[in-house]
């Protein structure tokens, strides 16, 4: 399926819409989730057109997948839940719930969360 540059993260990535951030670099971008769903809720995104994490490690250069990696400590730190822990979750496809269709990382934190996510 081709990349739909008219969903809501590329338009964040244009600067066409605002969001709260916690760290970018030349490859990712990080911010605040929306509707956060615990006390700390930071998602993290490739800057490039990458529809889902099935596309993104099958089309990502080795750069930018080692910049995403390295990417989840740095908000990690700076979101707060380094040391207290947090889930990462990377809702995708249809089963997965994936409702942006632009590859981002859940990092869920600065509460104890439930032993799963439905
Ligand atoms: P998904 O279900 O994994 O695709 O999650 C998409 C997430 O994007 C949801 O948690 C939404 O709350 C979040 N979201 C949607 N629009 C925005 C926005 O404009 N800014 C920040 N987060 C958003």
């Amino acid at each position: 399926m081709a990349y739909d540059s008219n969903n809501i993260f590329a338009k964040i990535l244009r600067g066409e819409i605002p969001n709260q951030t916690v760290y970018e670099d030349e490859h990712v971008l990080a911010f605040r989730d929306i509707r956060p769903q615990a006390k700390a809720h930071v998602l993290l995104i490739p800057k490039g057109p990458y529809e889902s994490f099935e596309d993104f490690s099958a089309r990502a250069s080795d750069a930018e997948i080692v910049a995403f990696t390295r990417a989840v400590a740095k908000v990690s730190r700076l979101a707060g839940i380094d040391v207290t822990g947090y889930r990462a979750i990377a809702n995708t496809g249809a089963d997965g719930h994936q409702e942006v269709p632009h590859f981002h990382l859940h990092l869920l934190g600065g509460q104890r969360l439930g032993r799963m996510v439905s």
